[in-house]
């Protein structure tokens, strides 16, 4: 198959065949690891070689020593913390984006890269509902977007207040307010402390850790001087979305920067039916969003989504100075943390391009009737109890004592027909279901009922 590709044929030709045996290998194998780490590193050889070894023959060793340590992430019936699969179109356009070996920092070097990545970005934001001049990078994940997002919210707020970030560093400078709501995900807080922003005033939330505008309406009131919000679209345990249009108009009015971290709520937008979540996201100031989860590219890839023309740039950009003209061709090195770097975006272009803007409404409505599905099918079971109004993709439940939910929890990794996680909620032990994979379907949905049902009664 792959004569004619020099040095690369064999080494290549037992890549697609151990790919092969893996992806079939789905339907039929436990979702969850059956090796240890300390396993696969023994067999993978633990000392450091003196001689060579064929190409051929590294990829077979990697493959046999790796696979038993493997998790099905790409299985329909992977409902552990929040993971897309991979769509067949993206995978096969991130094995490609690996043979090019594009170095896609610049135009100058891959302007097919940059030709792709943009595509992508341009249908992102008409399938997302988001302004369409806005700037996008793509980095590893919504951590890397939340810290370029908040780059430059930074930069921008500060500068309005008459500081210069650039000349002078933050010491010295007016102090900033950062608002975010109490149930924000981890990796806001992560962005913050990179950027020396220091601890953030937590607003309260409701049930469903929803930020409280009451509560916010006092914090702002509180603020004077520069400030960002950061906002959630999908909490990671109740799917909630923050009121974003609310939320946003009221930051405004105090001049604050409004930021939403969407990593797999945004994709709402691409729904009629579910767009209502995510009301008001037009006029966010900045977006963090991930494709490796709804949008099922593989890993890695985030999206940083900047409505102000020009902030990212003069946040991010290899040459802020140049960058400060404001409409000099962006390169990818000026939206993202990286100045060498992989071409991520196109995947997204493949997945788009597979999908079309019907078929990711339909991924996204699928997810969330499933969810709701599995939902309804857990509530039937004895003794169980949805925590949570499933409005998207994510289900917390609770059997009983937080004593019983562990063991409910234990019984069904154990068996490891499907994979949950373990989290607390609203200061309760809960098996949270996040449906994230593109391929999950009513089959796959009734074996992890039936797993969990099994888990409730042994
Ligand atoms: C996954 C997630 C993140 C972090 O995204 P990474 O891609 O892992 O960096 C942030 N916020 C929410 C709500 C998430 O689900």
């Amino acid at each position: 198959m792959t004569h004619g590709f020099g040095p690369y044929a064999e080494a290549l030709d037992q890549a697609f065949r151990h790919t092969g045996m893996w992806l079939s290998s789905f339907p039929t194998r436990p979702v969850l690891p059956r090796s240890t780490e300390r396993e696969v590193w023994s067999r993978l050889g633990a000392e450091l070689p003196q001689s060579s070894c064929r190409a051929a023959e590294v990829v077979n060793h990697l493959a046999t020593a790796v696979e038993p340590g493997l998790a099905a992430m790409g299985s329909g019936r992977y409902f552990g913390w929040v993971m897309g699969g991979i769509l067949p179109a993206a995978m096969a356009a991130d094995w490609l984006v690996t043979a090019w070996d594009q170095n896609s920092g610049s135009r100058e070097a891959a302007p097919a890269m940059v030709a792709t990545e943009n595509l992508a970005a341009k249908w992102l934001l008409e399938l997302l509902k988001l302004p369409l001049g806005s700037e996008v990078g793509f980095t590893t994940g919504s951590t890397m977007a939340h810290f370029s997002c908040l780059a430059a919210a930074r930069y921008k707020i500060l500068r309005a207040a008459g500081w210069d970030l650039d000349a002078n560093g933050l010491a010295g400078g007016p102090p900033v307010h950062i608002l975010v709501g109490e149930e924000r995900h981890k990796t806001i807080d992560v962005a913050l402390r990179y950027l020396g922003l220091g601890l953030p005033t937590v607003v309260p939330g409701d049930d469903q850790g929803r930020i409280r505008l009451d509560a916010l309406y006092d914090a702002l009131k509180r603020c004077d001087g520069p400030a960002i919000l950061c906002l959630q679209a999908g909490n990671v345990n109740s799917g909630a979305f923050d009121p974003i249009a609310d939320a946003t108009d009221m930051a405004h009015e105090c001049d604050a920067w409004v930021h939403v971290d969407g990593a797999f709520g945004l994709w709402a937008a691409a729904s009629p039916k579910l767009e209502h979540l995510v009301n008001g996201g037009d006029r966010v100031d900045s977006w963090a969003t991930d494709a490796h989860k709804t949008l099922n590219v593989p890993y890695d890839c985030g999206i940083a989504i900047v409505t102000q023309r020009g902030a990212l740039r003069q946040a991010m950009g290899y040459d802020p100075v140049l960058n400060d003209s404001g409409d000099a061709p962006v390169n990818p090195f000026d939206t993202v943390p990286e100045v060498s770097r992989r071409a991520r975006g196109v995947p997204v272009w493949a997945a788009l391009r597979s999908l079309g803007r019907w078929g990711v409404r339909d991924l996204v409505d699928g997810l969330v009737d499933n969810a709701r599905a599995i939902a309804d099918g857990i509530a039937s079971l004895e003794g169980a109890e949805i925590l949570n109004e499933v409005v998207y993709t994510q289900v917390c439940a609770a059997f009983g004592d937080d004593e019983r939910t562990r063991a409910v929890l234990a019984r069904l990794l154990a068996e490891g027909t499907i994979c949950a996680t373990a989290v607390k909620w609203r200061g309760r032990q809960a098996i949270r279901l996040s449906v994230s994979n593109w391929s999950t379907d009513a089959a796959d949905v009734s074996i992890a009922l039936d797993a969990m049902r099994r888990a409730t009664t042994m």
